[in-house]
């Protein structure tokens, strides 16, 4: 399976680091071991004194697709859920002015905790909130409606490059509010009410 992020969604979280706004999706992929199920804990890596979190909404693909028109998109999707997209802030800043591949500050192992899905069936998709909360307090909060590129836009764009397969997933990007995290931070996701998402750093 793939994992594929979308970067710089939403404009206000573009502003906060000084990107402009796009043309078209930024798209970026993970590896599977950057993956972190079932609340399993954060572990901060060495290489980093940076490391943000980003919250986001994920899709998963469940029908195989290449070169998806956006109007048939929402046929190859049907569950929504929340992650996180680790980002060693330090070290993507030190890449990107050097000109080079973001992977290394965004790839790492553990660097995509993903929580639990629910189906999208009768959902609005175009007015999402969804929210993480670190240690107790508010940090991030978004909705669907701030996104630049809709899920249905994002799986089309993507089908163009990459054929899409059964479950792949697409962090979809975040909204403003990200920031550090610390050994000993609860993290925990919500879609609406609902806490989708839980974990620690260590
Ligand atoms: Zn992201």
């Amino acid at each position: 399976m793939k994992i594929f992020c979308i970067g710089r969604n939403y404009s206000e979280h573009a502003k906060e680091l000084g990107n402009a706004v796009p043309e078209n999706p930024v798209v970026f992929a993970k590896p599977d071991t950057a993956l972190l199920k079932n609340g399993e804990d954060f572990y901060l890596p060495s290489f980093s004194n940076d490391v943000h979190h980003e919250i986001e909404l994920v899709i998963k693909i469940h029908k195989v697709g290449k070169n998806i028109q956006e109007k048939f998109a929402h046929n190859y999707y049907n569950e929504i859920g929340l992650g996180v997209d680790f980002t060693a802030r330090d070290l993507q800043a030190e890449l990107k002015s050097k000109g080079l591949p973001w992977e290394l500050a965004k790839g790492f192992d553990g660097a995509a905790p993903l929580g639990n899905f629910m189906s999208i069936e009768g959902v609005d998709l175009s007015n999402i909130d969804f929210s993480l909360k670190k240690n107790g307090k508010l940090v991030q909060q978004g909705n669907t409606a701030q996104m630049i590129f809709s899920f249905d836009k994002i799986v089309s764009f993507i089908s163009q490059y990459f054929t899409l397969k059964v479950g792949d997933l697409i962090y979809t990007g975040t909204p403003a509010g990200v920031g550090s995290v610390a050994i000993g931070d609860k993290l925990e996701g919500f879609i609406g009410s609902n806490q989708m998402l839980q974990f620690e750093v260590k």
